[in-house]
Formats: C-alpha cells, structure tokens, sequence
C-alpha cells in the first residue's frame, strides 16, 4: 500500500509518500510559507531530479491540493493517478489522555483533537487544518491519526503525575504527557532488532537529541517516563529551551524584570538552552566551532547539555530496575559523536563502554566494545516510517 505522510506545521506542510511493501520511500518534500506569501513547494522524487515550484498557497487546503498535482504530474510525478494512494497518515503533536494509540479518524476523532487545542495551541490547530484539507481532497481514502503523545500514555501516575493539588490535574488535565514518542518507539523496535532480542525482554534509555530533546525510559516495549512535561519545554537543556528549572524562577524573574508571564514563556523557550547560555547559537554544528576557537561560554553550554542528558542513564536505570541498552537518535544524537562520548564519560561503571573507532561511524550501529554488558545503539530516526506502518496496520484490518 502507497501511504501518504502528512506532518502539518502551523505555516508548513511536510509529506512523504512511501510504499509500504518494501518500506521505501518514492517522494518527499514540504511547502512552506503557506498562508504568509512567497509560499513554495519542494518535491524530491527518488531517483529523479529535485523540482522546486514557487506558487501562492493561502492556506493548507492549497498545500495539499499542489502535493496531490505534483506527486501524479505527467513529467515530474510518481504516481499515475491519486488513486494509487490507499491511505494518509497525519502526526498529530497532542492526543492527551483520549489517545494512547493511532487511530482512523473519524469526526469524533477530529472533535477529540479539537478538545487538546488548549494543550498544544500552536500543533493541533495545523494538524487539523491538514486533515481536513486531505478529507476534501481524497474523498473516500482513510486517513489515521499518529498522536506524539501516545505512546507515553503507558507512564504509571508516580511518574506522570506533578505534586500539586490533585484537583488540578481533574479540572486542568495537568500532567506530564511526553512527546517525541513516534521516534522513540521506533528506535525501540529497531533496538530490540539489532539486539535480536524481543523488546518485551528489554530495558532501554532512549535519547532523542535534536534541537528539542528528550529522554525516555522503556521497560518491556513500554514508555515508563520520559523528560518532557505538561510542555516540550521541560527536561533537558535543548537548543533554546531551558529544560528544567526551579519554577519559582518565573515569578521572581516577573517581579525583578518587569516580565509579563508571555514574555517569560517567550525566554524559556525561544531564548534560553545552549543559545541562552552560548549567547552564539542554537545550532551544535556552530557551537562546536566557536569552542574549538576558545569561546568559554559556547563550551559551557555543550558541558551543560551533556550533563542535563547523562544524569537521565542513571535516573532511568534505577527507575527500570537495570538497564539492556542506550540508543542514540535524531539530529545530535545521529551525528554528533563528540557529544556522545561526553554524555557517557563516567558511565562505565553500569556496563556501558563504547568503543571510539565505531563511535566515529555513521547510519544504524552499535558502537559498543564486545566487553560492554550494557549496548550503546545509533540508530537514525524515521517517525514517517513509523506513521506509515501504523497507519497501514489500521487500514488494513
Ligand atoms: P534535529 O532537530 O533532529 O534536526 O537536530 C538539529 C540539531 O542536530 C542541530 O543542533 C544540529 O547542529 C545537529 N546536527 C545535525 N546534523 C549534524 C551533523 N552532521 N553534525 C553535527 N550536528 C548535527
């Protein structure tokens, strides 16, 4: 089955378009600036030229309606009819407590969505938007829904829970939900492959380390915690976000600078993390050569993030009761193997001991010494991979 791959942005719109047979991709690309002018589309058909078109897109109905006309174009498309396409799968960033899995969505499915827009202002909007917008434009094909949030849905309230007032978290829905989890369950699976264990029998940290970031403990195929909250503001140190701070720094930070709390919210999370602490960048690649030149803060930001990440091997391997394997992935995690090596110094003593040659190496690895009892996995993430399997496994039932 050809599946459609919808990830909607409030002013993009992502798609691939993969064949779920071989798992292969045979289209991708994204429009951006959709609805602010000077909008384009590209498209990058395997095995054929890159097209790039330039044309207004009002909104993300136009979007996929120039998806659709360039995937079946005469010259340049892949396919020969939208017939071809037996389904489309859509993240959705926020499914609250209604989804702990993916689902075919229906209009109750779509009000559920509508019902987290107060959790995810910016995402759920989009992700509607782009649904409604493949609803019209492929009448009749089944569209599923594969929510970032779902597969933390498994956490136990002690790990999920905040220690404030109970009532809170009845009236508010006040809880941590974790996002990232597409990519952080597919890692597990392919995990559980390189080891050639099943992942039931397993324990795993898994680090998704892009501009957000996020730790996740995995017992037995599981999501037990994670490091993101309420918000993708908490956690780890991140490219602009702060991660975890003491919270009663906004108030005083409200009071000694005269902050409205949107202007607070706008520092944790825009101008704050490695950019923050750097004053250079949120980009590691730039980091990096700003230290290698000497600059102090840009080398205290990178020792801030390795230390906001390593302390979570610990943290989750007590909170699992032992640990199998520690899996790399995402932006940092894929290719930065300075960073990999500074997160686990000192972690030998659990088992953990990579080895610094194959650290080196890129794509799907294990970069473990044969000594190590702990496994330290790379493995690049694919979430459209993911949407796509779970999105056949739906529709064709
Ligand atoms: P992501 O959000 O997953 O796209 O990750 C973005 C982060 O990954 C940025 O901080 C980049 O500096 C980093 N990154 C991406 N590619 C590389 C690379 N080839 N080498 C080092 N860092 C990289």
């Amino acid at each position: 089955m050809k599946v459609l791959v919808i990830n909607a942005g409030s002013s993009s719109l992502k798609y691939q378009l993969i064949d779920t047979f071989d798992n292969s991709v045979i289209a991708k690309g994204m429009c951006e600036r959709i609805g602010l002018g000077g909008s384009n589309m590209k498209l990058y058909p395997i095995g054929k030229e890159d097209v790039h078109i330039t044309k207004a897109m009002g909104d993300h109905a136009d979007a996929v309606a120039l998806v659709l006309s360039a995937l079946t174009d005469k010259e340049y498309g892949v396919i020969s009819s939208m017939r071809e396409i037996g389904a489309v799968g859509h993240r959705v960033v926020h499914g609250g407590e209604t989804f702990s899995s993916a689902v075919i969505i229906d209009k109750s499915v779509k009000d559920a969505i509508r019902e987290c827009v107060d959790l995810a202002p910016l995402h759920n909007p989009a992700n509607l938007t782009g649904i409604e917008a493949c609803e019209k434009a492929l009448p009749g094909v089944p569209q599923v829904a594969v929510f970032d949030t779902a597969f933390h849905q498994t956490m136990p309230p002690k790990a999920y829970l905040y220690a404030i007032p109970y009532e809170l978290y009845q009236k508010y829905h006040i809880r941590k939900y974790g996002f990232h989890g597409t990519s952080h369950k597919y890692v597990a699976q392919r995990a559980a492959v390189m080891l050639g264990k099943p992942l039931e029998d397993l324990k795993l940290v898994t680090f998704h380390l892009g501009n957000g970031a996020s730790i996740t403990a995995i017992k037995g195929g599981k999501s037990i915690d994670t490091s993101m909250g309420f918000t993708p503001l908490a956690g780890v140190v991140m490219g602009t976000r702060s991660g975890i701070i003491d919270p009663a720094i906004v108030p005083y930070l409200m009071e000694k600078e005269n902050m409205t709390i949107k202007e607070v919210d706008a520092l944790l999370n825009k101008e704050s993390g490695v950019l923050g602490i750097s004053g250079v960048s949120s980009d590691f690649r730039d980091l990096e050569a700003a230290a290698s030149e000497g600059n102090e803060r840009a080398r205290l930001a990178l020792e801030m993030f390795a230390y906001s990440v390593k302390r979570y091997v610990g943290f989750y391997a007590c909170a699992m009761g032992g640990l199998d394997a520690v899996v790399f992935t995402a932006g940092i995690g894929e290719n930065n193997h300075a960073m990999r090596e500074e997160i686990l110094k000192d972690t030998e003593f659990l088992g953990i001991k990579i080895d610094l040659e194959k650290n080196v190496l890129r794509g799907e690895i294990d970069i473990s010494t044969p000594d190590a009892r702990v496994r330290t996995l790379v493995i690049p993430t694919n979430e459209e991979l993911m949407i796509a399997l779970d999105t056949k496994r739906l529709v064709g039932k």
